[in-house]
C-alpha cells in the first residue's frame, strides 16, 4: 500500500495520507476531486512525488527527479 485515503466527515474533501518514499514522513493532502493526478513535495526532505488517484484509490505514487518535477510543473501551466 503506497498510502491511504480517508474521507473526512466534513464536506466532500478527501484526505490522502502518503508516505514519502525517501524519508518516510507522512504528508496529508486534501482533495475535492476523486480522480486526480498531481504532484507534491515532501515537507521534510523536499523529495517531489507524482501521484494518481482514481475512484478513491491511489493508483500510482512514485518519487520524481527534480528535473522531471520541473517539467511536470511546466505542463500544468
Ligand atoms: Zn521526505
Amino acid at each position: 500500500m503506497p498510502g491511504e485515503l480517508t474521507r473526512e466527515a466534513l464536506g466532500l474533501v478527501v484526505i490522502i495520507k502518503v508516505r514519502c518514499k525517501k524519508c518516510d514522513a507522512e504528508t496529508r493532502l486534501s482533495l475535492v476531486d476523486l480522480n486526480y493526478d498531481g504532484l507534491f513535495r515532501c515537507w521534510k526532505c523536499k523529495q517531489p512525488h507524482i501521484f494518481v488517484i482514481e475512484n478513491d484509490k491511489i493508483k500510482y505514487f512514485q518519487p520524481l527527479s527534480d528535473e522531471k518535477y520541473g517539467k511536470q510543473l511546466e505542463l500544468d501551466l
